[in-house]
């Protein structure tokens, strides 16, 4: 038994949380998704491997280091947890990973097809910075290069043929991206489904919006 110190505790309910939220919007299956947030030092805490995201207790987490190895707990972190690692090797700015596989995302991810951007607030704020990476196999060294080559300043990363992946300064911001998205994606999906074509947000709008960004981003 190596059970996570208590000065981590408030970090894995944080996970915890957040982890029985994404299984309950449907946004994982089976033992799929995974959350992941820095700590101080060159640390990690993560949900485990092979457990469904909607029964994990705060003592199911696992702390390892920027390398992968394990330092606490009394589970063992997924192999996909070498991505997470790889954002936050691009991103210093980044806190907090989520990995999911949300179904109206996964149906963009699964084809050659994207969803409409610029159609709302919600998505022109949370969803500016996307990227796309090519299907490479979950949990490979190969698919970590790849997202840290890609990633950098890129806080939404769809993966094709397999899901989805957001950071962001707080654990609230990846979640709320992965929302965004998911939401985005259903209302894209909506719309190409009834034939018809979305209205974009006029170029002053965005430019508005864009300032309002940029202040949220640039706050001290
Ligand atoms: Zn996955």
């Amino acid at each position: 038994m190596n059970p996570i110190p208590n000065d981590y505790a408030e970090a894995a309910l944080e996970i915890t949380e957040y982890s029985h939220l994404m299984w309950s919007k449907g946004y994982v299956e089976a033992n799929g998704g995974n959350i992941s947030l820095k700590l101080s030092g060159d640390m990690i805490i993560s949900t485990p491997t092979m457990e469904s995201k909607g029964l994990l207790r705060p003592e199911d987490m696992v702390i390892s280091t920027f390398k992968g190895d394990k330092i606490y707990g009394n589970r063992f972190a997924s192999s996909e947890i070498k991505t997470h690692i790889a954002v936050y090797r691009s991103n210093p700015e980044a806190k907090a990973v989520i990995h999911t596989h949300p179904p109206y995302t996964c149906s963009f991810a699964f084809t050659n097809s994207l969803p409409f951007k610029s159609m709302s607030v919600e998505a022109l704020f949370w969803l500016d910075k996307m990227c796309i990476v090519p299907f490479i196999m979950p949990g490979s060294v190969e698919l970590s290069l790849e997202i840290e080559h890609h990633c950098k300043g890129n806080s939404v990363i769809l993966l094709r043929n397999h899901g989805l992946i957001t950071w962001g300064e707080s654990i609230k911001e990846a979640w709320w991206r992965t929302e965004a998205m998911e939401s985005n994606c259903k209302i894209s999906h909506i719309i190409k489904e009834r034939g018809d074509t979305p209205v974009n947000l006029s170029e002053r709008e965005r430019l508005s919006l864009e300032n309002l960004r940029n202040s949220y981003f640039n706050r001290p």
